[in-house]
């Protein structure tokens, strides 16, 4: 009996990670997002890229590529056609390299709307999101409670998707001023509604709405949840996108990864498992060092997140430590050969953004700071390394303006697609932080 043969004549169906949740189809992985087990989804099978793929991709345009190997990962499960239009529409802008040296490369994540790497995944959930909303004819309502910069990403990656209404949860007078610019200054499909509460009101908002089955039976509603399979799926792209680029130097590839709830890695370790020859991956962390201590002892305890400057991996319990842990069987024997764990302290961070920007006069994000930490241990414990270490930036340092540039003492320009939101009008809702609220809302759309 072959089950593998089986597969891969089929449709590529999703699993839970805790494996007590039954196998669904794409749709139903996207828009549930979550497995009712509390598991993670899934692909059932990652296979390695065709012979050949790597041996010709620095000729393929990185939109190109990234079709191709979706097309690859999902196997027949979104028609070609329709496929291509929503790769090629996420991926839309570059993810270009820079060189500080031989050995330090740097991977700039942050050309996108809301100048993050989240970008990508969002961009492209999306689209498949809204591919399923236009096959189901009815509209699909996106709640997002945010506590300022995933909303972003999320509201400029769903503006003007056919079929689909988001309505974003903000805590009013807790986002800085680009970010609430950047969720209430859309218009179209997105709605923004100013809670008067906190983070965790919104977060329970939303909650109480998913739960409220009388709701759910007149709207069709999902998340853009950060642990959504399509958010994951893009990021793998820009790690092949990075190997096509290096690939004429002939030397092997490290990849330094500034790590919170370990999205980003997780889509690398699936890029590897496609066939992308890498040497090792760093998981670079902050003070919130609970997959360090994973790794070095075998041993995970989650903790609560304490608050650093590289405040977007404030994480005391990742939650793609699970994928992590099914990719490799379960052994965390397997995961350190590939992964390498760094964690460092705030200190440290700020004092790396000033030793690159005065050797390599280059402005880092504290977050990706973090990486080029883990990138310059890595080197600095295997002297013998013929490695390009690829440090993923993050986000734009202009993101953190209160951070670099008393750092760095210089002033930092703010990227003109995000300072022209500065003079838009704020179009918000103001509610309580009553779920109540919410649903009268949501009822009068
Ligand atoms: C979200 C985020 C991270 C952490 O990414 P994970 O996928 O959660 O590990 C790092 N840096 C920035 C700027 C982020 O926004």
């Amino acid at each position: 009996m072959s089950y593998v043969l089986c597969l891969t004549s089929e449709k590529m169906h999703f699993y839970s990670t805790k494996r007590k949740s039954p196998n669904t189809d794409l749709k139903e992985a996207v828009l549930r997002g979550l497995p009712q087990d509390n598991g993670l989804y899934m692909p059932e099978l990652i296979r390695s890229m065709p012979d050949g793929f790597f041996d010709s991709i620095d000729q393929l345009s990185f939109p190109e590529m990234s079709y191709q190997l979706a097309k690859h990962l999902l196997n027949g499960t979104i028609a070609d056609e329709a496929l291509k239009e929503i790769v090629y529409g996420a991926v839309n802008f570059d993810a270009p390299i820079v060189h500080l040296d031989k050995q330090y490369k740097v991977l700039e994540l942050f050309h996108g709307p809301s100048l993050a790497f989240k970008d990508f995944g969002a961009r492209f959930m999306a689209r498949i999101m809204g591919h399923f909303a236009k096959t189901s004819g009815k509209t699909l309502y996106i709640l997002v409670a945010t506590s300022g910069d995933t909303g972003g990403a999320v509201a400029s990656g769903f503006l003007g998707t056919p079929g689909i209404e988001v309505v974003i949860l903000y805590p009013k007078g807790k986002v800085s001023l680009l970010q609430e610019k950047q969720l209430t200054t859309l218009g179209q499909n997105i709605q923004a509604l100013e809670v008067e509460g906190t983070f965790d009101d919104c977060q329970r908002m939303v909650k109480s709405a998913f739960l409220d089955k009388k709701l759910r039976k007149k709207f069709n509603i999902s998340s853009a949840n950060s642990i959504n399979l399509a958010r994951l799926i893009p990021q793998a792209f820009y790690y092949i996108n990075t190997f096509a680029q290096l690939k004429k130097a002939g030397r092997p590839l490290v990849f330094s990864v500034p790590s919170g709830n370990f999205g980003n890695i997780t889509a690398g370790l699936i890029a590897h498992k496609m066939g992308l020859p890498v040497e090792r991956f760093v998981a670079a962390s902050n003070s919130n060092d609970v997959f360090t201590t994973y790794r070095d002892t075998g041993v995970f305890l989650p903790k609560t997140s304490v608050r650093t400057h590289s405040n977007a991996m404030d994480v005391g319990n990742p939650s793609n430590l699970q994928r992590i842990q099914d990719l490799y069987g379960n052994e965390v024997a397997n995961i350190r050969e590939d992964i390498i764990a760094h964690s460092f302290n705030d200190e440290q961070t700020l004092g790396a953004m000033k030793e690159v920007h005065q050797k390599y006069d280059y402005v880092m994000c504290p977050h990706t700071a973090v990486g080029y930490l883990g990138m310059k241990t890595y080197f600095e414990q295997n002297p013998e390394s013929d490695a390009q270490g690829v440090i993923l930036a993050t986000a734009h340092p202009s993101k953190f303006l209160d951070i670099v540039e008393p750092t760095l003492k210089i002033k930092v320009d703010i990227p003109e697609r995000l300072n022209c939101l500065r003079d838009r009008k704020k179009v918000a809702t103001e509610v309580k932080p009553e779920y109540s609220e919410l649903k009268a809302y949501l009822e009068s759309l």
